[in-house]
């Protein structure tokens, strides 16, 4: 078995193989995710490599976590210079990172005038619960949510995610939320009326498998939400912090959200969540009303810094956009890939038979990194460095072996 060099696995065995692992695993782990595909051990750049030494182009990130891929630089640097200096220190005091991040977030999200405010949380789950709270603030209760959303699994993000089988096995959930097809605006605007509390909404619908709503959607419902009193929640938890090759997936519309959920990218690999409250939506909840041990923390907070810094010095969002093209071009001249959706560095890749999951299987023997989200689709949400050479190679790969499983 090949380790990679200076690799020292912490364990019973010195250097096992990747199947002692996944029996332990078993063992010890809460089965609520099945089986690992693999046990890893490193990663560097866009690449990981696994227990047996194996090698692997990571084309999900941690699920479109490690926007600088694995082990940048600025990112070790930022933590470990925190954690020397301040590491955790709890909500009764505050850091300078993480006043430093709110306020970065406030003007990437061009806050403006009417100003805004952030509460830092661990997670996409917990930023969107904290969002769900302030919602409740406005006197209202109904949520409008979208059919094929995901907000995540605490029993508050799980009332406003549609999937069935996620939500049946908990219920009851909180009520009142009102269920709409995603990308309509005329079944938007018939569900939203004076009882409304916010509508949620994600840029684009990641773990339904990348879908891009018509162009003029989330004008629409900033329009519909506007007119009933109504506040407009993005959920950016995917599609945030330049994924999508702009700051947020709602960049490009135009539209001033009132609440915007952010985690996932934030932290690049720290964990890290944010709600941003714009306007009057930064003042509902107050002393008293919502709180966390962890939540904004010296280090977490000096991740999130590191990746924003970074994202801006290297022109990210540039490299993002034109990665984002190169990978859509490639794979969408497979005649076995019907279209590829998305933007930037997150992109569906829809087959021509629903197969998926077979792809998937097949992908990380060759060495490649993919998700299937749904049966026809793949899931592409690479690090926001990935090299022109790293794309080419993923398209190479990826397309022999959609070929092969699909043939
Ligand atoms: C992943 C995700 C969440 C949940 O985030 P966690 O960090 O897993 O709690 C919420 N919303 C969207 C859109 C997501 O993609």
């Amino acid at each position: 078995m090949n380790l990679p060099e200076g690799v020292v696995i912490h364990g019973r065995e010195p250097r096992p193989g990747g199947p002692q692992w996944t029996e332990r695993y078993r063992g010890a782990v809460m089965n609520t995710f099945g089986d690992p595909q693999r046990i890893l051990v490193r990663g560097e750049g866009s690449h990981v490599w696994d227990a047996d030494g194996n090698r692997y182009l990571d084309l999900l990130a941690g699920i479109a976590v490690n926007a600088l891929g694995h082990g940048h630089p600025a990112i070790l640097e930022a933590v470990t210079t925190q954690l020397q200096t301040l590491g955790h220190i709890s909500n009764f005091f505050a850091s300078a990172p993480q006043i430093e991040l709110a306020e970065r977030l406030l003007e990437l999200l061009d806050a403006g005038e009417a100003g805004g405010r952030v509460f830092f949380a661990n997670s996409g789950t917990e930023a969107n619960e904290a969002a769900f709270k302030a919602t409740r603030r406005t006197g209202r209760t109904t949520i409008v949510a979208a059919e094929g959303s995901f907000h995540g699994r605490s029993m508050g993000a799980l009332a406003l995610t549609s999937k069935a089988a996620y939500r049946e096995p908990f219920e009851p959930l909180p009520g009142d939320v009102r269920w709409v097809p995603f990308g309509d605006a005329d079944a938007l605007a018939a569900a939203v009326d004076e009882t409304v509390a916010a509508v949620i909404l994600e840029p684009i619908q990641g773990e339904a498998g990348v879908l891009v709503p018509p162009d003029d959607y989330l004008a629409a419902a900033r329009r519909i939400t506007t007119k009933h009193g109504a506040l407009l929640w993005l959920d950016e938890v995917q599609t945030g912090i330049g994924r999508t090759g702009d700051w947020f997936g709602h960049s490009p519309s135009g539209v001033r959200p009132d609440l915007v959920t952010l985690a996932k990218g934030l932290g690049g690999g720290i964990p890290i969540g944010a709600l941003v409250a714009l306007g009057e939506a930064a003042t509902l909840l107050g002393p008293g009303n919502h709180g966390t041990t962890f939540g904004g923390n010296p280090v977490a907070t000096a991740a999130g810094l590191a990746v924003i810094s970074t994202i801006e010095k290297d022109d990210l969002l540039t490299a993002t956009r034109s990665r984002g093209d190169q990978l859509a071009a490639g794979l969408g001249a497979n005649a076995r890939v019907e279209s590829v959706t998305g933007r930037g560095l997150l992109r569906g890749i829809v087959l021509s038979e629903p197969r998926s999951a077979d792809v998937q299987r097949a992908a990380l023997d060759a060495g490649l990194i993919v998700n299937a989200p749904t049966p026809d689709r793949l899931r592409l949400a690479p690090p926001l460095v990935l090299t022109e050479d790293e794309a080419a190679d993923a398209v190479r790969t990826l397309s022999a072996v959609i070929d092969e499983v699909l043939s």
